[in-house]
């Protein structure tokens, strides 16, 4: 198994950079190989361009997976591996039917819903064993303001 880092949605740099590091961290743990993707944030943002104000889960979120996906699925078919998976199904914020219909269409994408089995929780106890930061918003510049705290005074 390979773990490929591709997050170009995610913004600000330096919060690319600290999930990165959990990434690798879990990487050297596991003692699996990790691929980094280039960050291509300015990509990412004409590939959503037109959808800024979508809320979290609308229609921005379907280009953002899409996206995600297609660089993994690239990647996976350059370097010959027999499929490909996405552990956003993951998140109880994302519909894993939607992933699913979005990977289909890629090409040995193999559908793995890891909500199920309770794989959030579990995904929150392996966090906290491995000492790993969990991040306070999805991703994006939008996903952040929509979840940041309102300004002293306002
Ligand atoms: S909120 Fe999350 S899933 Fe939606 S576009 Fe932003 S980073 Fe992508």
């Amino acid at each position: 198994m390979t773990l490929f880092f591709s997050n170009s949605n995610i913004h600000p740099h330096d919060e690319y950079e600290k999930r990165l590091l959990q990434a690798r961290t879990l990487a050297e743990r596991t003692g699996c190989p990790l691929v980094e993707d280039t960050y291509a944030h300015q990509d990412w943002l004409a590939f959503v361009a037109g959808l800024e104000a979508e809320p979290e889960k609308g229609r921005r979120c379907l280009k953002c997976f899409e996206y995600n996906l297609r660089r993994a699925a690239e990647f996976a078919h350059r370097n010959g591996f027999d499929g490909f998976t996405t552990t956003l199904t993951i998140s109880p914020h994302k519909s894993s039917a939607d992933i699913f219909r979005i990977g289909a269409p890629l090409g040995d994408f193999l559908a793995v819903d890891f909500k199920k089995r309770d794989g959030f929780r579990r995904s929150v106890e392996l966090s906290r064993q491995y000492d790993l930061y969990r991040q306070g918003y999805c991703g994006c510049e939008f996903s952040r303001r929509a979840t940041a705290p309102p300004e002293a005074g306002k």
